[in-house]
Formats: C-alpha cells, sequence, structure tokens
C-alpha cells in the first residue's frame, strides 16, 4: 500500500523517540512491500519559537494531507511560564479538535521482565493487558463552566449526548472483538444523570455486539479493581474526565512511563499516535529516551488508521523479543546492567524485524 505520515517530533525527547519510530515504520515499508512517505512539521514550543504560533497553520495543513500523524511530545521549562499568551499544549489541544479526535486509546501491558518495576506483586501483574478507550473531546472537560475571581461558587458542567457516547462505544466494541472479547464500561450512573444516560447508550449499543461481553462498572470499585486484579480486564470503556484518571493509574503497572503508547482517532481511519509520556527535559539531548512508547505508538497507526494487523503484531513482536534478551534503555535498566541508547534500543528491534 502507499500511505503519507505526518511526523510531528515537538520538543525535549520528542525528535529523539520519533526519529526511531520513523526507522521502524521505513523498514516495515520495506519489509512487506509498502511505500510510506513522511512529512515533518512543528508543533508545540519549538513552533512558538518558530512562528508564534504552537500549530501553524503550515503543521494543519501538512496533517490534512496525511493518512496518520506520527506525534513526539511537546512542552518543556523554556516555555513552562503560566501567565504566557500562548503555551505549547494549546497546539495538541488544538490538532485534536481540529480533527475530532474523540476516541483515545492507550493500551496498558504488564512486561513480566519489568515486574520489578512496577508497584504491585508480580503474580497480580500476570497477563495484564489492557486497552483503555477515553473519549477525548466532550464531558465535564468541554461542558459550561462558571468561575468568577473572588467569587465563593464556580461549577462544571459534565453533559454527554447519546451519540457522543456511542461513537467512542462502538470503538470499545470493535476492539474487544479482535481482543479477547470484553468490555467493562465505566460510569458513576447511581450518582450521575449524565451517566445513566452513558449507561443507557452504551446498554444499547451491546445489541449490535452479541459476540462481545458488556459489564458496567461505577467508577470507584474500578479504580479499586484494576490494581486488585488488573488481568481480569480487557477493553475499559469511560468518559473523559474518568478515562483520564484510570488510564493514569493504570499506567504505573508498566513499569515505566517510556513504554505507553496511545491514539488519538476520529469517524475515518485518521489518528494522532503518540507516546503518553512528555519531552523529558531532565533527558533530552542525552540520546537515552526509552522509544517503546513511540514505536508501539508507531504499531498502533500501522493498525488503526493504514488496517495492517499483522505489520503492528511483528512490531510489537519485535519490542517484546529485545525485551526478553535484556534489552534495557535507562528507565528500566536493572542494577549493575548497561543501559541502551535510544538508537541501540531501536537497532535490535530492528534487527528483529529483519
Ligand atoms: P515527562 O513524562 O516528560 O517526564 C516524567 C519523568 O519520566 C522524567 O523523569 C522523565 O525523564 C521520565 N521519562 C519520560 N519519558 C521517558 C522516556 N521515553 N524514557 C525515559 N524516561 C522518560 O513528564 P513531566 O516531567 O511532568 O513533563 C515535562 C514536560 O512535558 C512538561 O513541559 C509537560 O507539560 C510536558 N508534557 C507533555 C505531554 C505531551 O506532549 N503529550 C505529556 C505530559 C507532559
Amino acid at each position: 500500500m502507499q500511505a503519507k505520515i505526518g511526523t510531528l517530533p515537538g520538543d525535549g525527547i520528542g525528535p529523539e523517540v520519533v526519529a526511531e519510530g520513523v526507522r521502524v515504520l521505513r523498514r516495515i515499508g520495506e519489509r512487506y512491500g509498502h511505500t510510506f512517505e513522511f512529512e515533518e512539521a512543528l508543533i508545540g514550543g519549538c513552533a512558538i519559537d518558530a512562528v508564534g504560533n504552537p500549530l501553524p497553520d503550515e503543521t494543519l495543513a501538512v496533517c490534512e494531507g496525511t493518512d496518520a500523524v506520527l506525534l513526539g511530545a511537546v512542552g518543556g521549562p523554556k516555555w513552562s511560564d503560566p501567565t504566557a499568551p500562548v503555551r505549547p499544549e494549546q497546539g495538541l489541544l488544538e490538532l485534536r479538535q481540529h480533527f475530532d479526535l474523540y476516541a483515545n486509546l492507550r493500551p496498558v501491558k504488564a512486561y513480566p521482565a519489568l515486574a520489578d518495576y512496577a508497584p504491585l506483586r508480580a503474580d497480580l501483574l500476570a497477563g495484564v493487558d489492557i486497552l483503555f478507550v477515553r473519549e477525548l473531546t466532550s464531558g465535564i472537560y468541554f461542558g459550561e463552566r462558571a468561575e468568577q475571581n473572588g467569587s465563593d461558587y464556580a461549577y462544571d458542567t459534565m453533559f454527554y449526548s447519546t451519540g457522543q457516547v456511542q461513537r467512542t462505544a462502538k470503538v470499545a466494541f470493535e476492539a474487544a472483538r479482535k481482543r479477547r472479547g470484553k468490555v467493562t464500561s465505566v460510569d458513576k450512573a447511581n450518582v450521575l444523570a449524565s451517566m445513566r444516560l452513558w449507561r443507557r447508550a452504551v446498554s444499547e449499543m451491546a445489541v449490535d455486539y452479541p459476540d462481545v461481553e458488556l459489564e458496567h462498572a461505577l467508577v470507584d470499585s474500578c479504580a479499586m479493581h484494576l490494581l486488585r486484579n488488573p488481568a481480569r480486564f480487557d477493553v475499559v470503556l469511560a468518559g473523559n474526565m474518568f478515562g483520564d484518571i484510570l488510564s493514569d493509574e493504570t499506567s504505573v503497572l508498566a513499569g515505566s512511563l517510556g513504554m505507553l503508547p496511545s491514539a488519538s482517532l476520529n469517524e475515518g481511519a485518521f489518528g494522532v499516535y503518540e507516546p503518553i509520556h512528555g519531552s523529558a527535559p531532565d533527558i533530552a539531548g542525552q540520546g537515552i529516551a526509552n522509544p517503546i512508547a513511540t514505536i508501539l505508538s508507531a504499531a498502533m497507526l500501522l493498525r488503526y488508521s493504514l488496517r495492517l494487523e499483522d505489520e503492528a503484531r511483528a512490531v510489537e513482536a519485535a519490542i517484546d523479543a529485545v525485551l526478553d534478551e535484556g534489552g534495557r534503555t535507562v528507565d528500566i535498566v536493572g542494577d549493575g546492567a548497561l543501559p541502551l541508547s535510544t538508537s541501540a534500543f531501536a537497532d535490535r528491534v530492528l534487527q528483529h524485524l529483519g
């Protein structure tokens, strides 16, 4: 196949890890006979420096001409003044809004080889492989709000329509079909009206997926079960705020932020793929960042935007193989062992891809 992929490296370690994601995609193209064309553009702090805008029009134009985008990270101390008129994160938010990226997918997998880095006992981590599907463009983060300086009250509104819930639920059911066939839908239906609508809308959607098991869970008890028995979860579907909190809670099970990819998808096949970590200014420029999260994001790009499932699995298997043979970057290295640089780790991944 032919595909055009936009790359937005961003700030800090972003360019270092995106470069490795691109190398892996190029290798996949060679091995499987696909033609991938790449076009790079600015986002975040580097875009503010260059043109005064964290998401320049030229960047949007580049993204519009692509099938999918691989993004690094934005931000850093240089742009962290809260009173500044423009901030790097605005670039990310505008990108999500512009492309209506309403479904945020965050897989969390516990690697047995990294059990020492996770806060749970190894026996609880065995078999943990969860996919969070979070609604990203509605809910309480986008509802009507009021906050006045000096006032003794403020409010935020959690709003959901059936359509907003069901388009995200569809992504979760479709994903569950290709995994272990189970969706846990998270809500607070015992208290919140918007969450009663959420539960009803998800139940209606489930009728179209008789092969997928649906369970409803209240967010408070779900938060507990995700740590007590994480292996029992397959796909976890949640609204914007609950998904934000639960996916962050669960991310610690992977052992390092450097391991966790994400995808943000819209109604079509287009998506923005990025590691969940930030620009890591403390290690930027040293060539030691863990590229796994970005390489796994590239695998998600192959799976969800380009529909290349075999190729996505090959990349994931190559990462597993490097970890199994002891390849480690600085964030996941054990005492006495030597960490691999960012590019040396990716070299090992390429070796496994052949
Ligand atoms: P961070 O994720 O950048 O770093 C947290 C810690 O994890 C640091 O010690 C860092 O060295 C380490 N780390 C992160 N990714 C790593 C990797 N791939 N390999 C090895 N170690 C890694 O979070 P932070 O320090 O809170 O934020 C730094 C900057 O990044 C801030 O400006 C923040 O606003 C921004 N940020 C951006 C995004 C994004 O672009 N999506 C997300 C979170 C934070």
